[in-house]
């Protein structure tokens, strides 16, 4: 138990890919885009998805946005139209 708190604390071996939620998220859009040019970077942000529980639904939603937009022609769209689109997407998604 100890072992495993000191790592934490320490910001070590205990994250899921060698790298926090906080950088993860900073690099969401580019990885999602593809725009990242360090493969390690790619790398660990893949992984920390993989077993990121609070990491991945906002990954998800991230790329399901980006579907939509790219569906509806825009490249940008504000906070405001972005939660609605998200409550739209979900909507959809629980009418399966
Ligand atoms: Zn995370």
């Amino acid at each position: 138990m100890a072992f495993w708190k000191t790592l934490r604390r320490k910001g070590g071996g205990a994250l899921p890919g060698d790298i926090d939620c906080e950088a993860v998220t900073a690099r969401l859009y580019e990885y999602i885009d593809g725009e990242l040019d360090d493969p390690q970077t790619v790398e660990k942000i893949r992984r920390h998805l993989d077993l990121c529980k609070l990491c991945f639904p906002h990954y998800d939603f991230e790329k399901a946005f980006l579907r939509y937009i790219s569906e509806h022609g825009r490249t940008s769209a504000p906070p405001e139209l972005k939660r609605r689109i998200f409550k739209a997407i979900l909507e959809e998604e629980s009418r399966d």
